[in-house]
């Protein structure tokens, strides 16, 4: 299939997901599970703007991270940081329309209509993921392409989580830091007061989703897809972490986040740090 014929076919592969002209949509993907459109990687994003219209806004993740209790001089937010989100919001990033917001470590890319309003305060001083409920307030949807199982769910988890007050569970959040640029040549130094849970969990809310049938499913390019009202979502996020607070706690024995970071699962710890320390040890022997 030739670059033209691909773009047709997402373009109604898109509309068929549920998507409309007006809509604002928060995108995450892996880029190459879609197939390649051609050289000029802003096609994807455009393909997708094409159907979101001119009243339409595309939103991405562009995350850029903190460093844990060492404070890294050289981890500085500046605003042209690379995402480390993966290649979707870079090349957002790099797309001339796109506007970023100035969160410290947790800055979203849009592009469109509304970009301004999911983005305008979101800095310093705003929870990470606030634009997500600015993203709510316009009826957004979420979709995800190619990444359902390699990097699972949609971020009103994370807010659902702040909402519920649960990222006062993780412990010392403060520790994770990066400086950023305010004003020109002055550094300050951000710590994180709101990190939210841990996000290979979040496979496990797909179950409730299609059990309230909100999760549309398709293809975009060869990538198998999902999409969601994020109203609708959070409300189904927000409901089960209420019940179960831990939902969020995965399985993996080598979790930093689940088994050391939680107050409220700090029996997992010594185990943990155990288990470490005995891996260090045989390393250095062999
Ligand atoms: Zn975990």
């Amino acid at each position: 299939m030739n670059s033209e014929d691909l773009k047709d076919k997402i373009r109604f592969q898109l509309t068929e997901l549920g998507l409309q002209v007006g809509d604002t949509l928060l995108v995450r993907a892996d880029l190459g599970s879609i197939g390649k459109l051609s050289r000029n990687r802003l096609d994807y994003i455009d393909v997708i703007l094409g159907v979101l219209g001119e009243s339409g806004t595309l939103v991405g993740l562009a995350f850029t991270g903190a460093t844990f209790i060492r404070k890294d001089k050289k981890n500085i937010f500046d605003g042209s940081n690379k995402a480390n989100t993966g290649a979707f919001a870079n090349v957002m990033l790099s797309h001339p329309k796109a506007k970023r917001s100035r969160h410290p470590t947790n800055s979203y890319v849009a592009i469109g209509k509304n970009a301004d309003f999911i983005l305008d305060d979101h800095d310093e001083n705003s929870g990470a993921y606030e634009p997500i409920r600015k993203i709510k307030q316009l009826n957004g949807k979420m979709a995800l392409m190619g990444c359902v199982s390699t990097s699972p769910g949609f971020t009103t988890t994370h807010l659902a989580e702040v909402d519920l007050g649960l990222h006062r569970r993780i412990i010392f959040p403060t520790l994770n830091t990066c400086y950023y640029k305010k004003e020109q040549a002055k550094l300050d130094l951000f710590k994180r007061t709101d990190i939210g849970g841990c996000s290979s969990t979040f496979f496990k809310f797909y179950a409730h989703y299609v059990r309230e049938q909100i999760l549309q499913q398709g293809y975009v390019g060869n990538a198998y897809s999902v999409l969601v009202d994020s109203n609708k979502a959070y409300d189904i996020d927000y409901k089960i972490l209420k019940d179960n607070p831990k939902y969020n706690i995965c399985e993996n024995p080598d979790c930093f986040l689940c088994r050391a970071r939680r107050w409220d699962n700090l029996q997992d710890a010594p185990a943990f740090f155990i288990r470490k320390m005995y891996r260090k040890f045989v390393s250095t022997k062999s």
